[in-house]
C-alpha cells in the first residue's frame, strides 16, 4: 500500500499514479537516494502552490477595485456637476477592459 502524498489516497503498490489525483508515487521499494528523493517533496510547494494564485486573485481583485472606483468617481462626479453623458463612455470603458480581460 502507498499512500498519496498529495491527497492522502490509498493505493496499491505496483500503482505509479495516484488514482484519486494523479500525483506520481513513490513507492518505497523504488525510492532511492539522491537529488530526486530531496526535491520531490517541496515541489508541489515551491512551484504550483499558493504565491502565483495569491498573486492572481489580488492583482484581479485590484483591478476590479480600481473599476469600481473609477465607475464610483465618475458617477460621483456626474452628480455634483448634474451632467451624465461622461456616464455613458465610462461604462463602456469599463465593459470594454472586462471584456478585454476575459478574452
Ligand atoms: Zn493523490
Amino acid at each position: 500500500m502507498i499512500t498519496c502524498t498529495k491527497c492522502g489516497a490509498k493505493n496499491s503498490d505496483e500503482t505509479l499514479a495516484c488514482a484519486r489525483c494523479g500525483n506520481k508515487l513513490q513507492s518505497s521499494r523504488r525510492a532511492a537516494p539522491g537529488p530526486d528523493a530531496m526535491d520531490s517533496p517541496l515541489e508541489p510547494f515551491r512551484h504550483e502552490g499558493v504565491p502565483g494564485d495569491l498573486m492572481r486573485s489580488l492583482k484581479r481583485m485590484l483591478e476590479a477595485w480600481a473599476y469600481a472606483l473609477l465607475l464610483g468617481g465618475v458617477a460621483a462626479a456626474c452628480i455634483v456637476y448634474k451632467i451624465w453623458w461622461p456616464l455613458y463612455p465610462t461604462v463602456a470603458l469599463i465593459a470594454l477592459l472586462l471584456w478585454l480581460r476575459r478574452v
